[in-house]
């Protein structure tokens, strides 16, 4: 087991320590990097899922079949839920830009689908789950942004052809493009340092990706402990954007 910091300056500079020495790192992030931003988890209890009391539980209407089925509570669920147009990217997004600007940072592989490291300047983004903005007619293939999305009500028509408009989203019961799968396995085998920021190694899809890893350093983020922090040789167990304000 690695070193395991709680104190946000130590966690700083030993972060400082390991971007100076990097080439060809690579961060992956999950949900934590986004409730940073003020991002909510939709299963918090003070969540807006629970205060607009829909009557499905929230991983079935991100499903699939509910989307084939239940479209308008799909879409009512996806503009009031999914769609957070007030968030911004915080620090952590911030210095990504920045690293990835110097050189040292090859790209960042995300859960996320809110945007807010493109926002951030971040140029190479590997959205694993897709992203809110983009919304894309099954049709014609014209691709609508969030605002778009926002602006209509129900179920949201093409304006160009009629089509059916979905969110670029992947939905539970459908798997992640494969082109975004093997761009992060080769990232990952090509990079020196790998972060895990945000989300444990337990959870799929991190825990596999983090096997195809054979560089120097890794490190792990995320204010809850994992049983596979063994394998870290640094973990940074406090709030993400204070860990990237150096
Ligand atoms: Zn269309």
């Amino acid at each position: 087991m690695g070193e395991y910091l709680t104190n946000p300056a130590d966690a700083q500079a030993a972060m400082k320590k390991v971007m100076e020495k990097a080439h060809h790192a690579v961060f992956f992030g999950g949900a934590g990097v986004s409730t940073a931003s003020g991002i909510p988890d939709f299963r918090s209890p003070n969540g807006l899922y629970n205060q607009r009391g829909y009557k499905y539980p929230p991983e079935e209407m991100l499903s699939h079949s509910f989307y084939m089925t239940h479209r308008e509570e799909f879409f009512d669920f996806y503009r009031h839920v999914m769609c957070v147009p007030s968030a911004k990217p915080n620090q952590c997004h911030r210095k990504l830009a920045e690293l990835e600007q110097e050189g040292k940072l090859d790209c960042v592989i995300t859960q996320n689908i809110d945007g807010l490291h493109q926002a951030a300047g971040s140029r190479h983004v590997i959205e694993l789950h897709g992203s809110t903005h983009r919304n894309i007619c099954q049709k014609c293939g014209a691709v609508y942004s969030e605002e778009w999305i926002l602006d209509t009500e129900g179920v949201p028509k093409c304006p160009k052809c009629g089509g059916d408009v979905k969110p670029d989203v992947v939905l539970y019961e459908e798997s992640l493009k494969e082109e975004n799968l093997i761009g992060a396995v080769k990232a990952i085998q090509k990079a020196d340092v790998l972060i895990i920021g945000g989300t444990s190694l337990v959870v799929y899809p991190a825990a596999g990706l983090v096997d195809y890893f054979q560089g120097d350093t890794l490190v792990v983020c995320n204010l809850e402990a994992g049983p596979r922090d063994s394998a870290a040789d640094l973990i940074c167990a406090c709030d993400i954007a204070k860990t990237f304000d150096f």
